[in-house]
């Protein structure tokens, strides 16, 4: 996976401190594969790259993050840019209702979008209609009515008099229907063809003409990869839409798809489907797409933690305790220990930064009482036996533990740990410094 090669990326990159072209190249490669993996078009990694490069290029060097980070980050902003940045709404029509069409290929996921979208709008406190429009697959109309009825939201079907076999005169039907029983939003279910062809373009286009959407929805199959940009462009051009619908996003897909059809037709994604389920469906998320496309949700949180955790003056304060020939300490054990466990859940991912994972492996699983309680032992202890740990006899032991409210036991343990962590950071120090780490000399 992309992450898994970055990490090497990461672990043979030192913190240089400005990003040079090679770190970039270096970097751009990985993410370019990724992309490529993730089913992204050929044009569109190609001139996203060059936008990246630019970007990284000229961007302020970084006390937090190293090079590889920082790149990794401007193509997660890119990323998250190019799908749309904020998650773009549904513009409700002025005077009800507002009237929502459907369009893409067989077997694409309109009907189960309908229904999905049916509910969806009626939690949100809409009255919806759904409307059956498609009439060329003998069970579609049946089929509608089905997931309406799952999604407790009704269903205007064509009977004997409204328009048998017109998908035109149904949809026009169904506005007077919503005028008179009072729903706010009208979702047009549309037919669809295996293929793109003209027929289907047509009829898609004079439901168009006769009802006037508010919204016209692409719907597209994550699963389909290359061929999205393809169909989404003869849609783009046949009927035209205002935001995508993408579905089958539980699927392997890794949602490239996605990214090729925002850059192509300009259009935001504005739902994401996720299953057969009519609860398999929210509002499409620009961040977690990018997280998606790039497989590596781990490794971006990573980077925000450490963005926000190693705040400037607290690396500062760091590096100079690791490049001072003072030995560790007691208050440092703390103070690094403390940091360990802000990065939380993470902690697993340290081993990415050297030093850091060696450290967390020393520490353990610390959780807050853990910590609570060897901060209450170190500062039982006096600033002597803090600087000089050695000096921690048998006695002193006794009275650190009285005055911590703990046991001898737990001053042993934490006294044991330390010159474990101690002997470790001698070794770093002697090793010069911690390669890798943000921010830190390497
Ligand atoms: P339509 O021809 O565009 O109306 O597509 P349908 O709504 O009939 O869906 C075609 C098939 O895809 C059906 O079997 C659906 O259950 C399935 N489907 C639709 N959306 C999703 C989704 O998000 N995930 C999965 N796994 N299947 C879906
Ligand atoms: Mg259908």
């Amino acid at each position: 996976t992309l992450s898994d090669r970055l990490t090497s990326v990461f672990s043979s990159l030192r913190g240089k401190g400005r990003l040079s072209e090679e770190d970039i190249n270096a970097t751009a490669r990985e993410i370019r594969l990724a992309l490529l993996e993730a089913d992204v078009a050929l044009p569109v990694v190609r001139s996203f790259i060059a936008q990246v490069k630019e970007r990284a290029q000229g961007a302020e060097v970084s006390k937090a993050l190293n090079p590889a980070q920082q790149v990794i980050k401007i193509v997660n902003e890119e990323l998250v840019e190019i799908l749309g940045g904020e998650t773009r709404e549904i513009r409700f029509a002025k005077t009800p209702p507002t009237v929502i069409m459907l369009a893409g290929l067989q077997g694409a996921g309109k009907t189960t979008l309908a229904g999905k979208l049916g509910r969806w709008l009626a939690a949100e406190r809409n009255t919806p209609l759904l409307v059956a429009a498609d009439l060329q697959r003998p069970n579609a109309v049946t089929q509608l009515q089905v997931v309406g009825e799952r999604a407790g939201v009704p269903v205007f079907a064509p009977e004997p008099g409204n328009g048998v076999g017109d998908p035109v005169a149904v949809a026009r039907a169904s506005i007077e229907q919503a005028r008179r029983n009072n729903h706010n939003v009208v979702v047009i279910d549309t037919a669809g063809r295996l293929g793109v062809d003209s027929e289907m373009m047509q009829q898609a286009a004079d439901i168009r003409d006769a009802v006037q959407p508010d919204e016209i929805l692409f719907v597209v199959d994550a699963m389909i990869g290359q061929d999205a940009v393809n169909t989404a462009q003869a849609f783009l051009d046949g009927v035209g839409y205002d935001a995508v619908a993408l579905t089958k996003l539980d699927g392997d897909a890794r949602g490239g798809a996605a990214l090729s059809i925002r850059h192509i037709t300009g259009r935001p994604i504005m739902f994401a489907s996720t299953g057969e389920k009519l609860e398999d469906f929210d509002l499409f998320h620009p961040d977690r797409m990018a997280s998606r496309i790039l497989d590596m949700g781990d490794v971006l949180t990573l980077i925000e933690q450490a963005q926000r955790t190693f705040e400037e003056d607290e690396v500062a304060k760091m590096a100079s305790t690791l490049a001072s020939d003072d030995d560790f300490t007691l208050d440092d054990f703390l103070q690094q220990m403390a940091m360990v466990r802000r990065l939380g859940p993470i902690s697993n991912l340290l081993g990415m930064m050297p030093g850091m994972g060696q450290m967390r492996d020393q520490i353990g699983n610390v959780d807050e009482k853990d910590l609570d309680r060897i901060a209450a032992i170190i500062q039982s202890m006096t600033p002597e036996e803090r600087r000089t740990p050695k000096i921690i006899n048998g006695s002193r032991r006794l009275r650190i533990a009285n005055g911590s409210g703990t046991q001898v036991s737990d001053v042993n343990g934490l006294v044991t740990r330390f010159f474990e962590a101690q002997k470790m950071m001698r070794q770093v120090k002697a090793g010069g410094g911690m390669p890798g780490m943000p921010g830190m000399p390497g």
